[in-house]
């Protein structure tokens, strides 16, 4: 997989969690764990390489390029 460098990740700047279901974005400030629409748990920071989520429309981390949709079960452990 490319790697894409197209943004360097830098502290400070804003993170998500993402539903890896329906791709909706929440803040990682937010007190959301779950999806509301769906009940899956949010992912966010990255579950392989635990880097923060800096795009809501974030499908792949893109620092391991890891994709967020294998972890649509509940507790989606591997
Ligand atoms: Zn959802
Ligand atoms: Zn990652």
């Amino acid at each position: 997989m490319p790697e894409r460098r197209s943004r360097v990740p830098s502290t400070g700047k804003a993170s998500y969690r993402i539903c890896p279901r329906c791709w909706r974005a929440v803040p990682a400030t937010s007190t959301e764990r779950y999806c509301p629409n769906d009940g899956t748990p949010l992912v966010g920071p990255c579950p392989r390489c635990h880097a923060e989520i800096h795009s809501p429309y974030a499908r792949f981390c893109s620092i391991c390029g890891e994709a967020f949709e294998h972890y649509t079960e509940k507790g989606g452990m591997t």
